[in-house]
């Protein structure tokens, strides 16, 4: 296909291209083939793109909501109908299946949706006061400028999960995306474009994470960082927001223990295993990276596990059929490998899979099974963002309770019991800030999303996914005694 050159830059309502040639290669990690060039924008480009949406602001916080909401509608409405052809480039710069980015695009569409819907029920709140000539509310103020920097792997819907809530709430926004999937974003921000959002209230700059974050961090006008990435980048942020006190909403990394209990439905959880596990070829936050099983029903559930793995087919996202495509780059592709390894070095059993898969080309991996796994492997503490699981067994509750909590990561886990009990006692006490039961799909748009300890701070989505966006102001007002 030719190689495009894109005006990837969208700033103050004007899209910009590659200054002095300067541009980042978009590759289809399927093929290695290259599918666009787009601008390697850098420090100056965030400046502009933040005085921008600092310019935007008071006219966009001054809207209605339902003004607000209107452009959100519309947009939401535009995704739905474009959703084949944003699905296509999403597989294509990221290397999901097309179904799946079917999928995501109806996510990403349902965070413009529900956020319309939301949009204009930003409540504030009157409380009864402790003395009688007061009177005291609260009233919610979109905080500003909020920069929003986001990751590969759901390339689409941590935009939208992120830039609806601002726009509704009347903030404005400075997107980052990430460097292998800009052309999701750009289509995103072309969709803003065409549904009239006022210049300046979304702006886009594509390029440079480090020079690009620095203006970030370092400017005052950017009241909020909004980010979804890696642990380690968060922290980072974290260190540079402090200059500033900047607020900070951070969805990071995770590795999220799939328990089955005896009592478990085994069809349903090898079921949910293999689609937590190797959905987006194992490249999820939430999903599964080690499996506890108890000891009684270890084999049943092996035996079921390896025959569904058995049956997924990988190849290019492209292809109709095809189930896990590729990983996303070299390092990506690197670190499984290097998990692999580590592993059978410390004792562990391959039991499906454990080979590069050379196929179309492209970052390919087996989907592979671990068993004989010991806490001492790479694999059981480093988020592996692969398409390979760990399974162990256990022998009583509060053991795998135990096991499951051991990690510095906190954002998801999940559960399989048909006993009720069992299922609230384990919920409770597992140190996570979602937790499925019996189910390994939680992320809606309506819902709270995020982690606790060291996969992030804040919610996304439902309103605690607005609140982020918002300061609370706190009104205190003295009445004086009248005769009227
Ligand atoms: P990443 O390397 O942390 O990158 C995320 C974003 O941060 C990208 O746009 C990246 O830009 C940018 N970035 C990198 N260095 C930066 C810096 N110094 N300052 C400012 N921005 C910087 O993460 P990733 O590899 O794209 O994504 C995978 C990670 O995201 C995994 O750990 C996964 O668990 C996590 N994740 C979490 C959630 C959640 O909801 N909790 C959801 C999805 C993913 P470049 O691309 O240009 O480097």
């Amino acid at each position: 296909m030719l190689v495009e050159t894109i005006n990837g830059m969208y700033i103050n309502g004007q899209w910009i291209g590659p200054e002095n040639n300067k541009v980042i290669e978009v590759f289809n990690p399927a093929t290695f083939e290259k599918i666009a060039e787009i601008p390697n924008g850098n420090g100056e480009d965030a400046k502009k793109a933040i005085q921008s949406a600092k310019n935007a602001f008071p006219g966009w916080a001054e809207k209605t909501a339902r003004e607000r909401s209107q452009f959100l509608y519309k947009a939401y409405q535009l995704m739905m109908d474009r959703k084949e052809k944003l699905a296509k480039i999403l597989t294509m710069e990221q290397g999901k299946s097309l179904n799946e980015a079917r999928g995501e695009i109806e996510f990403a569409a349902s965070f413009l949706l529900w956020n319309a819907e939301e949009a204009v029920r930003v409540y504030g709140e009157m409380i009864p006061a402790s003395k009688k000539n007061k009177r005291l509310w609260v009233v919610p103020q979109p905080i500003g400028v909020v920069a929003a920097i986001t990751p590969w792997n759901f390339p689409s819907a941590m935009i939208t999960r992120k830039v609806a809530p601002a726009i509704a709430s009347g903030c404005t926004v400075v997107l980052k995306p990430a460097e292998q999937t800009p052309l999701s974003a750009i289509e995103i921000v072309r969709i803003f474009e065409e549904v009239g959002l006022p210049d300046g209230v979304i702006n886009l700059v594509t390029g440079d994470p480090v020079e690009i974050g620095e203006e970030l961090m370092k400017s005052s006008d950017v009241r909020l960082i909004t980010f979804t990435g890696s642990t380690e980048v968060g922290k980072t942020l974290m260190r540079g927001s402090a200059l500033n006190v900047k607020k900070l909403a951070l969805e990071l990394g995770g590795h999220a223990p799939l328990l089955v209990f005896e009592d478990a439905d085994l069809d349903l959880a090898a079921e949910q295993a293999v689609l937590s596990k190797f959905r987006n070829c194992g490249q999820t936050c939430i999903c599964t990276n080690r499996i506890y099983v108890h000891e009684s029903v270890k084999d049943r559930f092996m035996q079921k596990l390896q025959e569904k793995v058995s049956n997924l087919k990988l190849g290019n996202g492209l292809d109709e059929g095809t189930d896990i495509g590729p990983l996303i780059d070299e390092n990506g592709l690197r670190k499984v490998k290097d998990q692999v390894k580590d592993a059978i070095s410390k004792g562990a059993e391959v039991k499906f899979g454990g080979n590069q898969w050379y196929g179309p080309g492209g970052y390919f991996y087996e989907p592979t099974i671990l068993s004989n796994v010991t806490n001492d492997m790479k694999i059981m503490f480093q988020e592996t963002f692969g398409p390979v699981v760990p399974v162990q067994s256990f022998t009583n509750m509060e053991e795998v309770i135990d096991a499951a909590n051991d990690t510095n990561y906190g954002l998801a886990a999940f559960l399989f019991t048909n006993d009720l009990n069992r299922a609230i006692t384990v919920m409770e006490k597992l140190e996570y800030g979602i937790v499925g039961i019996n189910d390994v799909f939680p992320g809606t748009a309506e819902a709270p999303f995020g982690g606790v300890k060291e996969s992030g701070l804040g919610r996304e989505g439902g309103p605690e996914g607005i609140k982020e966006f918002l300061e609370m102001k706190y009104v205190s007002l003295a009445v004086k005694d009248t005769n009227y």
